[in-house]
C-alpha cells in the first residue's frame, strides 16, 4: 500500500508517511521525498494520528438529532433543498465550504451549485484567509497566480516577512528560512509586525509598526527606489503598465522616510535600514500572510507589495518575488475549481460572459448561474435577513471563525435548513444542524490538495472510515442525483473528478489564464494513485510542472503586461475611542489549528497554551490594574471575551492580542470572533479580523 499522504493543516503542505496497523494510523513521520518538507514535520503534523478516534467522530447521519440511514438523510437533504428552490428560487440556497476540503470535493460542490442548482452563493472559509491576495494577484498579474517556489528561499539575499508569524503558522517553511540563514549568514531577514513574535528571533531587523500601516511602508519603498535610481526601467517599460500613476500616488502618502516613520510609529533609523537593504538587494522575497490579508484594505496592501517587485523586475527569477503564505492546506486548490462566490472554475470568473458560457458548455449545465454570489460575510447576512433559506456547511465552524460570531450564530438559529457535513461528533456549528452528515477526515479522504507554492499533492485514503462516515464528494453527488442530475454526477472515484477538472482547465482557451493542468486530463487511476507532488501549470510543454511563473515577463492581462496599482493607504475601518480604547489583534498559536475541533483533542498539543489568553503590554496592565494571570474581560458593542491576562513587552502599548482558536465547546467565553466587526475589504470581501477594538476590565 502507498502510505504517503499530505498534512491537512497549514498551507506549507508537508508530505507525511503514515504507519497503519489494524485499520488505525499509529504513527506518522515526514516524507523525505516531498519537496515541501524533505522529511520534517512540525508539532501539529507529528500529532496527526492523535487527533481523531472513533470515540470523537460523528458516526451516523442525523435528521433533527435522530440517527437515520444515509438514504433517509440524503432524501431529506434533496427534498428540502428542492422545496426551497421551487418556492423561493435557486438563490435561496447556499454552500459554505472550507480550505480543508480536497479539490475533488470542492469541484463537485461548485459544479452542483453554480451549474445545476443555479446559485452562485458558494463561498468558503478561504475568504477569511487569503482572498485579498487572490484579488491582488488578479489585479496585478491578470490571474490568481503566485509566482514563487519554496526553493527561492535558498537563493534569497533578503527576506521580508510582513504580517506573518511563520515560525508558528508555517513552521516547516520557517525552518527552511532558518537553515538558509545558517548557510548564508549574509542573508538578511526583516520582520514587519506590530507584535514581536517567535518569527522575530530570526530577524536582523524588526519594525513593530502601527497596526494597519503596512501599505505606507511599501509605498515608501517605491518612492525611494525611484529617488535613488534603483528602478528597473527596462523591465517597467517592457512588461508593465501604470507605473507613473502608482509612483505619483505613493509620493503623496509616503513622501520621505521621516514622515512615514512618524505615521507608522517606527524609528527613522530602522526604516532607513529597510529602505537601504530593499533598494540594494536584487534577490528579495517578500512573504505576507494574514496580517496583510485580514484588513479592510488588504487588497491594496498586497498590491503595494507587488508594485515594489514589479518596479525592480524582482519576480520570475530565483530568490525573488511577492510570496503569499496561504493559511490552509487547500486554499489554493479551492481557488482552482472556483470555490469562491465570485469565481467559476479553472480560474474563470463571472466578469466574462464568454467564461460563463464556456463553463456552461463544458458542464452541459442546465441552470448556469450568471452573476457572482455572496461572499462569506454577505452570505451569512443574507441568511440573517431570511433571503437565504438553506445552507450546506462543510468542514468548517463559522459560528466561531466568522466575524461578529454572535450574529452568525443567531442567523443560523433562525435559518430554515442548516445542513452540516462534519467529521467530529461535536462542534459549535454542528450543534445547530438540522441535518448532520458524517464525513471522512484525514487518513480516510482521498484526493488532491495544492499548497502555497502551487504544488498539487495527494491526500490518500489509508484506512477505512469509521461508522457510517462517507466522503464529501460522494455525499454531494448523491444529493445531485436525487435532484435529477444523475449523469453529470455519476463519478465512481476521485480520479474521475480530477480528470474532469484538469480537462476544464484546458477547455477552449488552454493556457490563457495561467492555471492549466490540462496535461493531466487523461491521467489513469494508477498514475493518480502514485502521483508525485507537482507544481502547476502542468501542460504538454511543461509536463513536469512549472517552478516559477512570469520568467518570460508575460502576464495574463489583456495587454500581457503586469499592472501597477495606485495605492492610497487607509486606516483600519474601526478606530479606538473612549469606550473601546484598545486596538485588538487576533491570530493563531503554534500547536492549534483553526477552532481546535481536531487539535484540541490531542493532549500534547494542548500543553503549549492550554487555555485562551489576553496579551497586553505592562503599561496597559498597570493602567487597568491587572496582574499577570488575572482573569479579565474584553468587551465592545458586539460581545465579550474572558481569559487570563499575559503581560508582555512583545505587545505595543495600547494593543492586545488574543488567539482565534477557542470556541464554546472548548472554553465557553473566549470566542475571538465575537469581538470582531464585519468590516470587509471592498475588493476581496475579506474581513478585517486583525483590526478590532475593545475595552478591558478586571473580572
Ligand atoms: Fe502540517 Fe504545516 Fe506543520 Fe507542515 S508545517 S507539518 S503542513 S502544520
Amino acid at each position: 500500500m502507498n502510505d504517503t499522504t499530505t498534512c491537512p493543516y497549514c498551507g506549507v503542505g508537508c508530505g507525511v508517511k503514515a504507519q497503519v496497523q489494524d485499520q488505525s494510523i499509529i504513527a506518522v513521520s515526514g516524507d523525505r521525498e516531498h519537496p515541501a518538507n524533505a522529511g520534517r514535520l512540525c508539532v501539529k503534523g507529528s500529532a496527526l494520528h492523535e487527533t481523531t478516534s472513533a470515540s470523537n467522530r460523528l458516526l451516523s447521519p442525523r435528521v433533527a438529532g435522530v440517527e437515520v440511514s444515509w438514504d433517509t438523510a440524503l432524501d431529506n437533504v434533496a427534498e428540502r433543498l428542492q422545496a426551497i428552490i421551487d418556492r423561493d428560487g435557486p438563490g435561496a440556497v447556499a454552500m459554505y465550504l472550507s480550505g480543508q476540503l480536497l479539490t475533488e470535493d470542492y469541484y463537485v460542490a461548485n459544479k452542483l451549485m453554480k451549474g445545476f442548482i443555479g446559485s452562485s452563493h458558494v463561498d468558503t472559509n478561504s475568504r477569511l484567509c487569503m482572498s485579498s491576495t487572490v484579488a491582488g494577484y488578479k489585479r496585478a498579474f491578470g490571474g490568481d497566480l503566485m509566482p514563487c517556489s519554496y526553493d527561492d528561499i535558498d537563493h534569497a539575499e533578503l527576506m521580508i516577512l510582513v504580517g506573518s508569524n511563520a515560525a508558528w503558522n508555517h513552521p516547516i517553511l520557517y525552518q527552511r528560512m532558518v537553515a538558509a540563514k545558517r548557510a548564508n549568514p549574509a542573508l538578511r531577514v526583516v520582520v514587519l509586525d506590530p507584535r514581536r513574535t517567535a518569527t522575530s528571533d530570526l530577524a536582523d531587523l524588526q519594525l513593530s509598526l502601527k497596526p494597519g500601516s503596512d501599505a505606507q511602508i511599501f509605498n515608501l519603498l517605491l518612492v525611494e527606489l525611484a529617488r535613488r535610481g534603483q528602478l528597473n526601467e527596462a523591465y517597467i517599460s517592457a512588461h508593465t503598465e501604470g507605473f507613473e500613476a502608482a509612483l505619483s500616488a505613493a509620493q503623496e502618502s509616503a513622501p520621505d522616510i521621516a514622515s512615514v516613520a512618524l505615521d507608522c510609529d517606527v524609528s527613522e533609523q530602522d526604516l532607513s535600514s529597510l529602505v537601504d537593504w530593499f533598494c540594494n538587494t536584487e534577490k528579495t522575497l517578500t512573504f505576507f500572510s494574514q496580517g496583510i490579508n485580514q484588513s479592510s484594505s488588504g487588497t491594496d496592501k498586497v498590491n503595494a507589495i507587488i508594485n515594489c517587485h514589479l518596479a525592480t523586475g524582482r519576480l520570475g527569477k530565483p530568490g525573488m518575488g511577492p510570496f503569499s503564505l496561504t493559511g490552509q492546506p487547500n486554499a489554493m486548490g479551492g481557488r482552482e475549481v472556483g470555490g469562491l462566490a465570485n469565481q467559476l472554475a479553472a480560474h474563470m470568473d463571472f466578469s466574462s460572459a464568454a467564461s460563463i458560457e464556456r463553463v456552461e458548455r463544458f458542464w452541459q449545465a442546465p441552470n448556469m448561474a450568471r452573476a457572482e454570489g455572496y461572499k462569506a460575510v454577505d452570505l451569512f447576512d443574507a441568511i440573517e435577513r431570511g433571503e437565504i433559506k438553506a445552507v450546506w456547511i462543510m468542514a468548517t465552524n463559522p459560528v466561531v471563525s466568522l466575524p461578529d460570531a454572535n450574529r452568525v450564530r443567531k442567523a443560523l438559529e433562525r435559518c430554515e435548513l442548516v445542513i452540516v457535513s462534519e467529521c467530529m461528533s461535536r462542534t459549535d456549528t454542528l450543534d445547530l444542524a438540522h441535518i448532520a452528515l458524517p464525513a471522512t477526515t484525514w487518513g480516510e479522504k482521498n484526493g488532491t490538495v495544492t499548497n502555497s507554492e502551487r504544488r498539487i499533492s495527494r491526500q490518500r485514503g489509508l484506512i477505512s472510515a469509521p461508522g457510517e462516515a462517507r466522503h464529501d464528494w460522494w455525499a454531494i453527488c448523491e444529493v445531485a442525483k436525487r435532484l435529477g442530475y444523475t449523469q453529470a454526477f455519476d463519478y465512481r472515484a476521485p480520479v474521475e473528478i480530477f480528470r474532469e477538472h484538469a480537462a476544464l482547465s484546458g477547455f477552449e482557451n488552454a493556457g490563457s489564464r495561467g492555471f492549466d493542468i490540462s496535461a493531466m486530463s487523461t491521467i489513469g487511476a494508477q498514475e493518480y494513485d502514485h502521483l508525485k507532488p507537482i507544481q502547476w501549470p502542468i501542460t504538454a510543454d511543461a509536463p513536469q510542472g512549472t517552478e516559477r511563473l512570469f520568467s518570460d515577463g508575460r502576464f495574463f492581462t489583456p495587454s500581457q503586461r503586469a499592472r501597477f496599482l495606485t495605492i492610497t493607504p487607509r486606516q483600519p475601518a474601526q478606530q479606538t475611542d473612549a469606550d473601546y480604547p484598545l486596538r485588538l489583534n487576533t491570530g493563531r498559536i503554534r500547536d492549534q489549528w483553526h477552532t481546535m475541533t481536531r487539535t484540541g483533542r490531542a493532549a500534547r498539543l494542548l500543553q503549549h497554551r492550554p487555555e485562551p489568553f489576553i496579551e497586553i503590554h505592562p503599561q496597559d496592565a498597570e493602567r487597568f490594574q491587572l496582574k499577570d494571570g488575572a482573569l479579565a474581560e474584553l468587551f465592545n458593542d458586539l460581545g465579550h471575551y474572558r481569559a487570563p491576562v499575559v503581560i508582555t513587552t512583545h505587545q505595543r502599548p495600547g494593543e492586545l492580542f488574543i488567539p482565534m482558536h477557542w470556541s464554546r465547546q472548548f472554553s465557553g467565553d473566549a470566542i475571538s470572533g465575537s469581538l470582531i466587526a464585519s468590516e470587509t475589504d471592498p475588493v476581496s470581501g475579506q474581513p478585517e479580523s486583525k483590526q478590532g477594538r475593545a475595552g478591558l476590565r478586571a473580572v
